[in-house]
């Protein structure tokens, strides 16, 4: 049952997207081995679900740690931000099906 490398398909099922999200954290927090990066580096290149996943965590975490070295983060900041991007992305989404 291999439906990795699917172009332009779903590649994770609910579970492997949930293992593949715990994977993104970790790499985005500089916690993976080296291997492990491989491996999460060639799924996002092929996982969209995954990859825009991804590219909303290290928004966040960018734009987290820049409002933190300019002072304190607000509670909930970073669930605002992510709500945000979510909903844009969504629009995106949309527009490209329409
Ligand atoms: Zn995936």
């Amino acid at each position: 049952m291999s439906i990795e490398n699917e172009p332009g398909g779903d590649p994770c099922d609910a579970g492997a997207r949930a293992r593949s999200l715990d994977r993104i954290y970790h790499y985005l927090d500089g916690e993976l081995e080296p291997r492990e990066v491989e491996v999460i580096k060639a799924h996002l290149a092929g996982c969209t679900d995954c990859s825009g996943e991804y590219e909303i965590e290290a928004l966040l975490k960018e734009l987290v740690r820049r409002s933190c070295t300019a002072g304190s983060a607000p509670e909930g900041l970073r669930e605002r931000i992510r709500e945000r991007i979510v909903v844009e992305r969504r629009t995106t989404i949309i527009r490209r099906l329409g």
